[in-house]
């Protein structure tokens, strides 16, 4: 996943490019690697998925949005350990095979049927923790609508007793084909049928509970745990909890996004953890012991003499658990600001004189004497 390449690179395309520039840039490759101009080559494959995937992504405005801001995160398991990235489904593809070439890969037994099994849709939310519950990892409730076949008609859409009929268009083939012109030259070309929308199937008499769609939509409460070390804008994928596929087709997955509130302390960088902390000017001098907030809580931290302001210290260990192993740690980075006093008191002003003069070895002019006298 690490070295998983950017999807704009894979297609050659710039970040900005539109949608026809994506479109022509995926068919030359695809055109280019296709496995079936390709027999047993692996290496074409593996470029003709790559590039697949990056258009898939890409030509889905919500995806590329997703995309944009988190990259390939977007898609992972947040890490939680189970598999993870783009999840590679061949039927995803269908509708771009069969816009961007019509008919003309059909027959080689690659192409799938659109009445077939075909995976739900994802569904995407997003959930608010602090900077603390992404230090320990927790679980949050959060609340989706999802839909679920109706049990009134048992998902067929068809009012009890009555069941949908096979469309007369299509012959329940849930497509039809038709003559197109097309860059390879005159081409059939398979299209979902427009009567049944792929199905294959016409409902006469709807079901009254789900109006004919098979699916009753309801709220659902799922807990999400949220690992340690999740950094903003992550996501979690839950599978299965997506919508339901059609024609038997397994259940989209559920993408959770994880925002992290700002802590007035620590600012994370990657697995790392910076803060500040102030220290007298004479704990800078003479060195001393002070304490130390991190994310565990307060350590004490030992100040050598003759630490100037703006020192950066490290505490190994002390950052932010990673995601694969919550007991391998980023560390903390604590910058040592000295504190300038804006007042003093009578007595500390004579001592800081006093030490003035071990400096110069005269009086310090005060303002009055100095210049007015
Ligand atoms: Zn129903
Ligand atoms: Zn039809």
């Amino acid at each position: 996943m690490a070295d998983k390449r950017d999807y704009y690179e894979v297609l050659g395309v710039s970040r900005d490019a539109s949608e026809a520039e994506l479109k022509k840039a995926y068919r030359q490759l695809a055109k280019k690697y296709h496995p079936d101009m390709h027999p047993g080559d692996a290496e074409a494959e593996a470029k003709f998925k790559e590039a697949s995937e990056a258009y898939g992504v890409l030509s889905d405005a919500d995806k590329r949005r997703q995309y944009d801001q988190f990259g390939h995160a977007a898609f992972e398991n947040g890490g939680g350990g189970a598999g993870g990235g783009f999840d590679f489904d061949f039927s995803d593809f269908g509708d771009i095979f069969g816009d961007l070439f019509g008919g003309m890969f059909g027959g080689g037994g690659g192409r799938r049927n659109s009445n077939g099994p075909r995976r739900g849709a994802d569904i995407r939310t997003n959930v608010r923790i602090t900077f603390a519950e992404s230090v320990t990892g927790t679980k949050k409730q959060i609340t989706v609508v999802l839909k679920d076949p109706c049990p009134k008609c048992n998902g067929t859409g068809a009012k009890p007793g009555t069941s949908p009929e096979t469309c007369k268009k299509c012959n329940g083939r849930g497509q039809v084909t038709m003559q197109q012109q097309s860059l390879f030259g005159m081409v059939q070309s398979v299209r979902p049928c427009p009567d049944c929308g792929g199905s294959g199937k016409v409902i006469k008499d709807k079901c009254p509970d789900c109006q004919g769609t098979g699916y009753i939509s309801s709220k659902k409460t799922i807990e999400v745990t949220i690992p340690a070390g999740i950094d903003d804008g992550q996501a979690i994928r839950i599978s299965g909890k997506g919508e339901p596929g059609t024609n038997g087709g397994p259940r989209g997955d559920l993408l959770v996004a994880v925002s992290i509130s700002r802590d007035p302390n620590f600012v994370r960088d990657g697995y790392d953890v910076l803060s500040e902390v102030r220290i007298s000017y004479p704990t800078a001098v003479l060195g001393g012991e002070i304490k130390v907030k991190t994310v565990d809580g307060e350590v004490l931290y030992d100040v050598k003499p003759g630490t100037s302001s703006g020192t950066r210290v490290r505490l190994r260990g002390k950052g932010m658990p990673t995601l694969r192993n919550e007991n391998v740690r980023g560390d903390a980075y604590i910058d040592l600001i000295v504190d300038i006093p804006t007042s003093l008191t009578k007595e500390q002003k004579e001592a800081l004189l006093a030490y003035d003069k071990t400096l110069t070895g005269v009086d310090r002019p005060t303002k009055k004497k100095g210049l007015f006298k």
